[in-house]
């Protein structure tokens, strides 16, 4: 997948994850080659978050990135003490359940 349609699809990723699962700022996205880093996810001085995704990776991959740091961001307050806690859990693995449920279905 191009590019561009790549960012066009995970942001409307985006819209259905603040609607299904809502944070408290604006979350902007930023395709952006990072060293040693397929994303990661920074709360601005400006007050919204930045999820940064580092577009080398597939799509499908983009997607799992995505998902990962919007985890993140639904407990932030928990990353201070522990990046992938049991509160992150929880968190991406509703998240995963909604995005791919289509596909458990088709592989049942
Ligand atoms: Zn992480």
């Amino acid at each position: 997948m191009k590019k561009k349609k790549a960012k066009k699809r995970l942001l409307e990723l985006i819209e259905k994850l603040q609607k299904n699962f809502p944070v408290s700022e604006n979350v902007h996205l930023y395709m952006k080659c990072m060293r040693n880093r397929l994303g990661r996810t920074i709360y601005s001085e400006k007050k919204n978050y930045q999820i940064y995704i580092n577009p080398s990776s597939d799509y499908e991959h983009q997607v799992d990135i995505l998902m990962h740091e919007w985890a993140h961001i639904r407990v932030i307050d928990e990353m201070i003490h522990n990046d992938h806690g049991a509160a992150w859990g929880i968190e991406l693995a509703g998240i995963y359940k909604s995005i791919h449920h289509d596909f458990r279905k088709k592989i049942k």
